[in-house]
C-alpha cells in the first residue's frame, strides 16, 4: 500500500512512544486512532503506572522539541547534575555527569509527560484516543483488529490500514505478528528485578535530599536509586536479585525487609517513612531485554519503541530511544510515493543496530551503577575523561556523554567508546593521578584511532 493512499493509521499502546508518533505523524497530515489498554490517565484515580520518574535526556528532549512540548514538558522536569553517592558510612560524594554545567539529565514526571502528550495529540484534531481498549488479535487478511475491554468483556473488531505496534515490551501486535512471520524474538529476563519506594516531602514540601542529583546506594550485588519529583518527594527505586541471598524472594516479612535495609540503607532510613506499606503494597517488578531480528510485517505493521526493543533501566535511556524511534520513523517517511513496506524497511534498517547497542550497554552499565562507581579507579578514569573532553573537542567525548548529551547513533558510540576504553587504559596504566597523565601521549593516540565526531 502507498503512503500516500493512507486515510488512517491505526496505533497500539498510548504509552510514551505511541502518543508522540500520533503527534508527529498528525502533524505530517495523517488521521490516526491509537487503542490503549487502559483507562484515560487524566481522569481521577488512574494509577501512574511503572515507574513514576524517568531520566530525560538529549535525544528524547530533541524528539519532545520536534513535537514542540518541549517548554511544556521542562515545567515538570528537574536538572539532575550528576550521581550523589551514598557510601555505606553515609558520606556523601558528588559525581558530576558531564564536562561542565549544561550537561545534566532531567529528572521528568512519567504520568505528567503521558498525559501532555495525550493532550497534545488530542488538540491537532488528527488523532483519535480510545482508552480500555486491549487490542488482543490481528487478522492480517482481513486487515482488522480485534479488542476489549481490559477486564474483559466481548471482542470487537475493527478495520486498520496500517498497525503501529507501540504497545510495549510484552507487546500484543509483536506477538500477532510472530504468528505469520519469523521476527526473531529472544528475551532474555534480568535475573534482578525493582521495587519502588518512596521518601515524601518534608513538612513544608521541601526535599530532604539534595533535589538536583540522581542519588545512588551502590552497595555492588545491588543498589537503591533515587529521582527527585516536583513536589518535593523523590521516588526510590530498590533494584536487586529475585531469589538470590540477598534477593526479593528472601526477604519474605516486614522483619526481614526492615532488618535488610536499615543494614545496607541506613541514612536513607528515616526519610523512608512508608517503606512498610511500600514493601507490602508495591509489587516486584521484572527486568530484561527483548531483541527482534525483524520488526516489521509486510506493509501490514511495525513495531516501535519497547515492543521493538525493550531493555533495562539502566542507562536511562529505554525512553529516549523510543522517543528517537519516533523521529527516525518520520525521517523514513518523507516521500508520500513510497511503499509502507519501504517505510517499514528502511526504519528497520536505520534503528536495529543502534537499538541492539544499547540493549547492550544498558545491561553494562548496571555493574557500573552498583559497584564500579564505588571504586576510586572509576572517579580518575572519569576525571581523565572529561580533561580529554576539554583538550580534544569534537574527539573525546566520554561514552556516557555520548549517550546522554549527544545524538550521536548508540551503535557509533558504542564502537567508539571501545577506542576511547583502550586508549584511557593505555594512559591510566603508567599513571595513578590526573597530573602524572602524559597528555601528549594522549594527543597521539586520539589523533591516531578517533575521527572528528559528526552528528546528526
Ligand atoms: P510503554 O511506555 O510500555 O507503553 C506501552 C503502552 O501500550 C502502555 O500504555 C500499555 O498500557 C499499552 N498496551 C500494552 N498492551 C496493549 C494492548 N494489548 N492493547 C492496547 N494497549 C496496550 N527510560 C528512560 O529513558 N529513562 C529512565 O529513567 C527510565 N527508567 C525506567 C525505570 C524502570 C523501573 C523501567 C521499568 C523502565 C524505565 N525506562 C526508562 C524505560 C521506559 O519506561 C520505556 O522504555 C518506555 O516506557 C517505552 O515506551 P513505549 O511507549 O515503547 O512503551
Amino acid at each position: 500500500m502507498k503512503v500516500a493512499q493512507t486515510k488512517k493509521i491505526t496505533i497500539a499502546g498510548a504509552g510514551l512512544a505511541g502518543p508522540l508518533l500520533s503527534i508527529l505523524l498528525a502533524r505530517k497530515g495523517f488521521e490516526v486512532e491509537l487503542f490503549e489498554r487502559n483507562p484515560d490517565p487524566r481522569q481521577a484515580g488512574a494509577s501512574a503506572g511503572r515507574s513514576i520518574n524517568l531520566a530525560l535526556a538529549e535525544r528524547g528532549r530533541h524528539a519532545l522539541e520536534m513535537a514542540g512540548l518541549m517548554e511544556e514538558v521542562d515545567k515538570f522536569t528537574i536538572p539532575m547534575r550528576g550521581r550523589m553517592l551514598h557510601a555505606a558510612d553515609g558520606s556523601l560524594t558528588l559525581q558530576k555527569y558531564g564536562k561542565d554545567a549544561s550537561e545534566v539529565i532531567w529528572s521528568t514526571h512519567r504520568a505528567e509527560l503521558n498525559k501532555t502528550m495525550l493532550d497534545a495529540a488530542e488538540a491537532s484534531n488528527k488523532v483519535d484516543i480510545f482508552f480500555d481498549h486491549k487490542l488482543s488479535e490481528v487478522d492480517w487478511e482481513a486487515q482488522t483488529i480485534s479488542y476489549s475491554a481490559t477486564n474483559g468483556g466481548d471482542l470487537h473488531s475493527h478495520p486498520f490500514e496500517v498497525l503501529i505496534g507501540a504497545d510495549g515490551g510484552g507487546s500484543a501486535v509483536r506477538g500477532c505478528m510472530e504468528k505469520v512471520a519469523s521476527l526473531g524474538v529472544s528475551t532474555e529476563p534480568l535475573e534482578h528485578g525493582y521495587r519502588e519506594l518512596t521518601i515524601p516531602p518534608g513538612s513544608n514540601g521541601e526535599f530532604l535530599m539534595d533535589s538536583n542529583a540522581l542519588h545512588i546506594w551502590p552497595r555492588g550485588g545491588f543498589m537503591l536509586i533515587a529521582l527527585p519529583n516536583c513536589d518535593g518527594s523523590f521516588t526510590v527505586t530498590l533494584f536487586l536479585s529475585n531469589h538470590q541471598d540477598p534477593g526479593f524472594s528472601k526477604l519474605g516479612d516486614w522483619d526481614a525487609q526492615q532488618q535488610f535495609m536499615q543494614q545496607q540503607f541506613p541514612d536513607a532510613m528515616s526519610l523512608l517513612t512508608d517503606l512498610k506499606s511500600d514493601f507490602r503494597d508495591k509489587p516486584v517488578g521484572l527486568l530484561g531485554t527483548v531483541r527482534c531480528k525483524k520488526w516489521y510485517f509486510r506493509d501490514k505493521a511495525v513495531l516501535i519503541g519497547d515492543a521493538a526493543h525493550a531493555i533495562v533501566p539502566f542507562h536511562g535511556q529505554g525512553m529516549n530511544a523510543s522517543f528517537e524511534d519516533c523521529t527516525e520513523f518520520m525521517a523514513c517517511l518523507q516521500e508520500q510515493d513510497q511503499d509502507w513496506e519501504d517505510v517499514f524497511s528502511r526504519f528497520e534498517a536505520r534503528r536495529i543496530d543502534h537499538a541492539n547497542a544499547i540493549a547492550d550497554m544498558a545491561l553494562e552499565n548496571y555493574l557500573v551503577m552498583r559497584e564500579a562507581v564505588r571504586d576510586p579507579g572509576f572517579l580518575l578514569r572519569k576525571e581523565l575523561e572529561h580533561e580529554l573532553e576539554r583538550r580534544h573537542p569534537n574527539r573525546f567525548i566520554a561514552r556516557y556523554s555520548l549517550v546522554m548529551f549527544h545524538r550521536l547513533p548508540y551503535a557509533q558510540v558504542y564502537h567508539r567508546g571501545q577506542l576511547q576504553a583502550e586508549i584511557l587504559d593505555q594512559l591510566l596504566a603508567e599513571a595513578e593521578s590526573l597530573q602524572a597523565i602524559d597528555f601528549g601521549k594522549a594527543a597521539r593516540l586520539i589523533d591516531r584511532q578517533l575521527g572528528t565526531i559528526k552528528e546528526a
